[in-house]
């Protein structure tokens, strides 16, 4: 059962006390509609992508009221300082390095070291972000695969019944999705075309990559460019045994409890597994290294509901490292 919420003062309290209890809300921003969830609770997250059916994790934008907040989860240089300054709140996404401290969830970014940030311009959005009082991820709100909704109705038709709310503001203006812009390199580069014009960009910053060839003469896709993690050590899939030089990443009963081992979901639920992942992979590699193993065996995971997503993620992780950001 999904509510419809009105966008008065009680329905974006109430849209921002579920967004609180880690519920799954959709909600307008001048854009498209996005399917909003408490973006450093990664059960929540997780619950983003079995929602949309997602077949794979992409790194998702972290929605902010207020730029200081933003700037607080990330470290913006100085050109990340005068778009905000200029284009916020708006429809622009910066993708900056995540600050050390930043509370946001692994899942939320992909595992990645850099966050994409956003304010949106749209008052309601703005609100429910102020009532939620903390950052929230959010894709657009509809089935993988489907077009982007710019209307509560559509949000319904894709999502209707698999989340809590939508808290609705009328149709979108702009329809498009926001511009992506990663600075985290040494040079911007457009990541995606969206409803911040690069002329307006480069008006403020000057040159910005537009993907294709770099002045180095690299040439680089979108597909590279969102690079995706990996652990150092070697990974080993749909492990039957665990050598005494592996760490262990288990799903269900683990094969093993000696050494470093870490639990995706012990009672085998890929919606768990999915929260708990980069979090895993991360600590194992860590652990693993300093135990001096030699990789990291990972348990066989099912290909139903978001167990699917965790295998391509998992096959990226084990494939020869020049392919693997490919
Ligand atoms: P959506 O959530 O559907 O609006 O898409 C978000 C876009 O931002 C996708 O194209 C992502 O690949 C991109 N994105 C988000 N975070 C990052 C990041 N840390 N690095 C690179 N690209 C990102
Ligand atoms: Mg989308």
């Amino acid at each position: 059962m999904t509510d419809i919420l009105l966008d008065d003062d009680a329905g974006i309290a109430q849209a921002g006390a579920l967004l609180r209890d880690g519920a799954l809300v959709a909600f307008g921003t001048e854009t498209v509609y996005g399917l909003g969830a408490d973006a450093t609770n990664a059960a929540a997250v997780s619950g983003i992508f079995a929602a949309k059916q997602r077949p794979h994790f992409n790194p998702l934008i972290c929605h902010y009221a207020a730029f200081e907040a933003a700037f607080r989860d990330v470290i913006p240089n100085e050109a990340a300082r005068v778009l905000a300054a200029a284009l916020w709140p708006g429809p622009l996404t910066m993708v900056l390095p995540r600050r050390a401290a930043c509370p946001v969830a692994l899942l939320t970014g992909a595992g990645l070291d850099t966050l994409a940030v956003r304010v949106p311009a749209h008052p309601v959005a703005l609100a429910l972000l102020r009532a939620a009082g903390r950052p929230i991820a959010a894709p657009s709100a509809n089935r993988s695969g489907q077009v982007s909704p710019t209307t509560a109705a559509h949000v319904m038709q894709g999502l209707g019944g698999r989340i809590a709310a939508i808290l609705d503001s009328g149709p979108c203006a702009v329809g498009v999705e926001s511009t992506v812009l990663d600075l985290s390199g040494e040079q911007p580069i457009l990541l995606r075309p969206g409803g911040a014009t690069v002329e307006a960009i480069e008006a403020l910053i000057g040159p910005v990559i537009r993907g294709g060839v770099t002045p180095g003469g690299a040439l680089r896709s979108p597909g590279m460019l969102a690079s995706h993690y990996a652990p150092s050590l070697p990974v080993r899939l749909n492990a039957a045994t665990v050598l005494a030089d592996e760490a262990l990443l288990a799903f269900g009963p683990p094969l093993s409890r000696a050494g470093a081992v870490f639990s995706l979901s012990p009672s085998g639920d890929p919606t768990e597994a999915a929260a708990r992942l980069f979090e895993g992979l991360r600590w194992l590699d860590a652990e693993g290294t300093r135990l001096g193993l030699r990789g990291i065996a990972v348990m066989p995971i099912p290909l139903t509901g978001l167990g699917l997503a965790i295998n391509d993620r998992l096959s990226r992780a084990a494939a020869p490292r020049d392919e693997a950001g490919v």
